[in-house]
This record gives C-alpha cells, structure tokens and sequence, in this order.
C-alpha cells in the first residue's frame, strides 16, 4: 500500500486544484495526460459530497449514459439507468485510481492569495503551496441555506436543511413539514410519503419536466435537440439562468415522474410559500395551486419542444396525449400549527449559496460569484471549474464536465507553455 500523500510546507507546482469532486478529478486527468506537475487538495475525501450530502434513497436524476469524465465513461449494464448515491460514490473513486490522481486528501485551503512575485499562495491547514495556476473545484453548492424564519420555529420541532436529510426514520416519528419543492425537496418529500409519513410540502416555483414523452427519456429529448449545447449567454435571460431552479422529476426505481397532485391525492398536504413563524403557528401565501399549475405548464411547454422536434427530423414516436392534472387544492391553507398537525420535524430545502471568503483575489461580482470566461478569470492562471452553468447547462453536473475540463485545460497547458494534444479514446469505468 502507498503512503497517502501530504502537503510539504513551501512545496511548488506549476497547477494547485482545489477539490476532489468530478470537477478538479477531470482538470486533473488533463493535467496528468500532459505531464503538467500538480496536486489535488481535498479537505475531506475523494468524492464524499456524493456519500456525505445525499439522503440514502438517493439516485441521480441524469441518466447513466451522461456520465462522462475525460477517459472514463459509465460502462455498467443500465446506461439508461440512474446510479444510486453509492455507486456513484464509488465509480468517481474508480475514476481517480484509473489514473493515479495526486490527490492529497483531508486538506483544507484557507487562504488562496497572489504570490508577490507572481503565482499563488495556497495557504492549507498543513502548510502553504506556491502555484502558478489555480483551478478552484469546490463545487457549487457550498452553503445549505436555511431562511431566516427557520430561527422563529419552536425548538422543539427538529430541523435539518436537505444536506443533512438521511432518510425517514432518522427523523422523530411525527408529520413532516418540507419546505422547497426543487430537485432535492420533491425528492425527500416522495422520500417521506413512500415510507408512509404524513407529509406537508411547501412549494416554491420550482418546475418540472416528464420523465419519459414519446418512448423516451427527456433528457435524451433534450441531448439530442442540442439544448444542453447552449452557452449560458445565449439563453433566455442570459447569465441570470445561473439562478434558475432545476426541474423535479426523479431516477428512482428506473425512473419515474414527480405528480405531486397525485401525493395529494394520496394524502399529502401541499401548501404554498412558507411566509413566517412564530413558535408552532405557520404561515404560507395562498400560491399552491399557481405553483402547481406553473410546474406543469413548464413540462407541457418542453413536451411541446420535444413534439416539434420529432415533426422536424421525422423520428417515428408514439403520440401522447397531453397532462391533465388529476388534483385540484379546494382551498389554499394559510395557516398551520405544527402542533396541532402533528409535526415533528422541517426539511429545509431552501438550496445552497455559495463561499468564497477564502479566495482573496479580487474576481467576484457584488454577489459574491466568481466572474469569469468559460471559467478563466481576469487574474492570469486563476480557473474556476464545475459551477452550475458555467458555460452551459451540464457545467455542475456530470453531463458537460469533460466538455468544460478539455477546454479549461487546452488554456492552462498553453499557459504552462505544453502543446496540445490529441484526443484520447474513452476508457469505460
Ligand atoms: C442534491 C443534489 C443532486 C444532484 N444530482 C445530480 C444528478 O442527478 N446528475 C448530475 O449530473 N449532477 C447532479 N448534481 C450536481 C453535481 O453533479 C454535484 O453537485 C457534484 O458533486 C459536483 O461535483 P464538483 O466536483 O463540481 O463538486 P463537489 O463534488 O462538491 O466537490 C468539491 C470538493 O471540493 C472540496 N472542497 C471544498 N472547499 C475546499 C477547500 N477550501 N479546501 C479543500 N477542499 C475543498 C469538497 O470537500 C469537495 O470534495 C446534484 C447536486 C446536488 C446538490
């Protein structure tokens, strides 16, 4: 067995990666392939985001077949399958053994600063490393965000943001009250209903998409329209889809939609906008059957392109009739005692923001994003990798991350003053 690898104090390198996620194990690949001397530096272990922030029941919402890292593809035998939190776990820790990543595990950067004689400082918990690039993969999902009311809820309901969710019986017995129906609050929500929890569901204005349309997956709809090839500038709105919501819909068990109107019909209660707090008693706008409506017109919307798409190219696929929603709230509940309903506990799925505090090079915008081109910033050999959107839709997922990691890595080789280098065929993982 090798010993783990460790930072020497001082230590120089021509590329300092920050993270261990598929993002700086992808730059890496590139770097390795072309003998550029760097280190991974990761604060924990080699991809435990996926162990550490997922709830048990977890699989990915993208099929199988979009997971493709530089030289190492998805090769199991479900490509239109979803791989549960585990296996994803360990097919990113397949990927950095294929090539030997010169990770350097549980190592915080604290500090990342200009070098005074050019380069950087990257200033670590063990010591410091000089580099002359850095490539900032810290994912993009840094910070759970818990709404300020969440200080106003009486103590003794239990809370916990949707990064910490586990699964039900980690909660207290009792009715569940989640609040956020993105991707992850959908999600937990049906988590919960399946196990037969009662369920109370906050909804926010997070759309959806179908699962399947016309014998096939969306996303494969979608891949083959070239929607995932649009630049973030090119889309309507423009840098501002960085903030968009992602559409629920769910891989579990192969695969299926989110109806939340059927939860309901079920038994869930769906509430609309959480809008204060005062001990046990609740508040909410009466907004869940606009919420409802709003989710559903945006997967009629994307059924539509799909549909125009198949009468353009002449693909033979078997027609759908339309959504027509099977619940209807009779009344909007604007106030809830959590006491009186029986709830225990609130899952907060309110996403993430994110921290940049340690990177002390003047590159962000008043928001605290890191501005950039493609990734590269306007400080020289300052990269950032794998954010949501950072150049197209799949940037923070695993569907554009080879794409991103080619291109950022053609700039920092130059830089490093290495020619380019063909492509390399792709190794299955
Ligand atoms: C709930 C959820 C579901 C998702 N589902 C999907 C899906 O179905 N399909 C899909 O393609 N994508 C999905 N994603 C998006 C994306 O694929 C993941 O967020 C993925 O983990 C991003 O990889 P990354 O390498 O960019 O970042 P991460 O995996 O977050 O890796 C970043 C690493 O940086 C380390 N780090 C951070 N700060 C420091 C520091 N200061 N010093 C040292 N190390 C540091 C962290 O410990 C971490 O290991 C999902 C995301 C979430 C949150």
């Amino acid at each position: 067995m090798t010993a783990p690898r460790r930072v020497v104090d001082g230590t120089h390198v021509e590329v300092a990666v920050v993270g261990a996620g598929q993002a700086g194990l992808s730059i890496s690949w590139h770097l390795t392939r072309q003998g550029v001397d760097h280190v991974v530096l990761e604060r924990d272990t080699i991809g435990h985001d996926w162990l550490d922030r997922r709830w048990d029941a977890f699989t990915l919402v993208t099929p199988n077949w979009q997971c493709v890292l530089p030289g190492f593809a998805y090769d199991g035998d479900d490509p239109d399958g979803f791989m549960r939190r585990d296996e994803v776990h360990a097919w990113i820790g397949r990927y950095a053994a294929s090539f030997d990543a010169p990770v350097v595990e549980g190592v915080l950067v604290t500090r990342l600063r200009e070098g005074a004689g050019g380069g950087f400082e990257v200033v670590t918990d063990q010591g410091t490393v000089v580099a002359d690039q850095v490539v900032v993969a810290t994912g993009g999902y840094h910070r759970p965000v818990l709404p300020a009311v969440a200080a106003r809820v009486s103590d003794d309901v239990v809370q916990v943001h949707s990064a910490d969710y586990r699964s039900p019986r980690a909660l207290p017995e009792g009715g569940v009250l989640v609040v956020g129906s993105g991707q992850s609050g959908a999600q937990i929500a049906e988590d919960l209903h399946l196990a037969g929890r009662r369920v109370h569901l906050a909804l926010g204005s997070a759309p959806r998409c179908a699962r399947r349309y016309r014998g096939r997956d969306c996303i494969a709809w979608l891949s083959d329209m070239g929607v995932y090839d649009i630049p973030v500038q090119a889309q309507v709105g423009g840098l501002t889809k960085r903030e968009s919501t992602n559409h629920y819909m769910t891989g579990r068990d192969g695969g299926r939609d989110i109806d939340l109107r059927t939860f309901a019909l079920e038994g869930m209660q769906l509430l609309g906008r959480l809008t204060g707090a005062e001990g046990t008693a609740l508040t909410f706008s009466p907004t869940a059957e606009a919420s409802l409506d709003h989710a559903d017109s945006v997967m009629e919307s994307i059924k539509a392109d799909i549909d125009r798409h198949i009468e353009r190219t002449g693909v033979d696929a078997p027609v759908e009739p339309p959504y027509v929603p099977v619940w209807r709230p009779e009344t909007e509940t604007t106030s809830l005692d959590l006491r009186e309903a029986g709830i225990t506990s609130v899952v907060w799925s309110a996403g993430f923001r994110s921290d940049y505090s340690w990177v002390q090079v003047g590159v962000f915008d008043g928001a605290g994003h890191p501005t950039h081109q493609r990734g590269s910033t306007t400080t020289p050999g300052l990269h950032f990798l794998g954010l949501p959107w950072l150049h197209t839709w799949g940037s923070g997922r695993f569907e554009a991350i080879a794409r991103d990691a080619a291109h950022l890595a053609d700039g920092i080789a130059a830089r490093a003053g290495r020619s380019p280098l063909a492509e390399e065929p792709v190794a299955a993982g």
